[in-house]
């Protein structure tokens, strides 16, 4: 699974000029906050030579999850990012290196994916939200029926206000 995102670059590293392009796709499960990402990642992009080794240029999308903070309405949608991660002959010190005259790619494009998952996202930029006290939700319906209870706290408020 997932072997389509390792390429074989033995005759790539160190010579310049040399590209090779790839394509593929891994399952991948994460989650930031209540945002969710379970299912394939399509990964596209290039390997090209470099002096010491090669660098990945790819773009990274797949399906996620997410859940208005505010609202808590659920919808799917579309994450796209792009990334390049160069590996070399000798490990770096970020760890990515050739291995067996292969990189994978899957690694560093799961990484790329996972930083454009919003952490906070909201349905709409002027999303109300759910009422704190009954939970409408005050897109569709709007609440204005706590004010006279005193065990409210925005009774409270509204007593400081009046006062
Ligand atoms: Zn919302
Ligand atoms: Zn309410």
């Amino acid at each position: 699974m997932g072997a389509d995102l390792v390429i074989s670059v033995g005759d790539l590293a160190g010579h310049l000029e040399t590209e090779r392009k790839f394509s593929g796709i891994r399952d991948v499960s994460l989650r930031v906050g209540d945002s969710t990402v379970k299912g394939p990642m399509a990964v596209t992009g290039v390997v090209v030579g470099t002096v010491d080794g090669v660098q990945a240029n790819f773009r990274v999308s797949a399906n996620a999850r997410l859940t208005c903070v505010r609202c808590l309405t659920e919808w799917e949608e579309q994450l796209e990012s792009e990334g390049l991660q160069h590996f070399s002959v000798t490990p770096d010190e970020d760890g990515y290196a050739i291995v067996d005259k292969e990189i994978d790619v899957g690694g560093i494009a799961t990484d790329e994916l996972a930083l454009s998952i919003p952490a906070t996202p909201v349905c709409r930029e002027d999303c109300k939200g759910l009422c704190p006290i009954c939970g409408t939700d005050l897109n569709s319906d709007p609440c204005d029926g706590h004010g006279e209870d005193p065990g409210s706290p925005f009774a409270v408020l509204k007593d400081l206000f009046d006062s």
